[in-house]
């Protein structure tokens, strides 16, 4: 069994064939997909949502990401606290600092990631990150941590910090604000060995796997469109460097998100989401 804690499945590359996408996935043993909630664009925020509602092993999130900061008006603002209390909303995301796009102007990121924060704990919603710095740089990581510890972590609900990239250092400040560190295909990569370093350290209690979907196929479906069906290959990885099987990295990360996101009952009775 395995989760997909984070995918695009809404997006418009899923848009000629996401029933098989989903059923592959489910033929994968993959139980339960987080779709994030950004659609294409603001424009389209609902449209995980929607998707989540079709399927009872699927969840949403409600966000803007930091490409899109600058979208981000009142009006974004009110639909976005109205949509956070559909039932399938789990989770507030993604959000963050991406220096390395810069789509929007870096001190208008970190001002809709602290708003996105407030509203998120208004919401009572633990939030999910994405962080990427410019280059080889720690630019992103300092003021993304900086932004989560001045104006998260005290109010207790974590977080995820998805598609993790950075070095066990910055593992180790996350875990210490009470996130989850959740790793993806780039794991896979070959030259990707600071993130097998830290997937070395964290500990297996507090790790979690994801596609990222459509991005970041991991090897052997290394640039083909990613799908939720290949995060199988992601606990492989992982169950390489931790010395266990595909199947027990599948269970404990399983175990994990539902845990965090106390969906137990989900996972031990199969009820359908609450
Ligand atoms: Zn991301
Ligand atoms: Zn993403």
């Amino acid at each position: 069994m395995f989760v997909d804690s984070h995918a695009h499945l809404e997006g418009k590359q899923f848009q000629t064939d996401r029933e098989q996408v989903i059923a592959r996935a489910r033929a994968a043993g993959v139980e339960t997909i987080v779709t994030i909630g950004n659609g294409d664009s603001p424009a389209s925020l609902e449209a995980g949502i929607q998707l989540a509602e079709k399927y009872d092993f699927m969840y949403s999130t409600i966000g803007v990401h930091p490409h899109e900061a600058s979208l981000a008006d009142k009006v974004l603002f009110d639909c976005m606290e109205q949509l956070a209390k559909r039932p399938k909303v789990i989770a507030w995301g993604e959000i963050g600092l991406d220096y390395f796009y810069d789509h929007s102007p870096r001190d208008v990121q970190q001002r809709v990631f602290v708003s996105q924060m407030e509203v998120a704990r208004s919401a009572k919603l633990p939030i999910v990150i994405h962080c990427r710095p410019s280059g080889s740089g720690e630019d992103a990581w300092e003021d993304c941590l900086r932004l989560i510890g001045e104006h998260w972590a005290r109010g207790g609900l974590g977080g995820i910090l998805h598609c993790f990239t950075g070095a066990w250092k910055h593992a180790r400040k996350a875990l210490d604000l009470g996130f989850m560190i959740s790793f993806a295909g780039n794991v896979t990569f070959p030259k990707a060995q600071q993130i097998r370093e830290a997937a070395l350290q964290v500990p297996l209690d507090r790790m979690l796997i994801e596609t990222d979907c459509p991005y970041l196929a991991p090897v052997p479906h290394r640039g083909k469109r990613n799908e939720p069906a290949f995060v199988t290959e992601t606990a492989g990885k992982l169950g390489e460097l931790r010395s266990l099987s595909r199947e027990e990295v599948g269970e404990q990360t399983s175990g994990n998100f539902y845990k965090f996101f106390k969906l137990a009952e989900i996972a031990e009775n199969k009820v359908p989401a609450r």
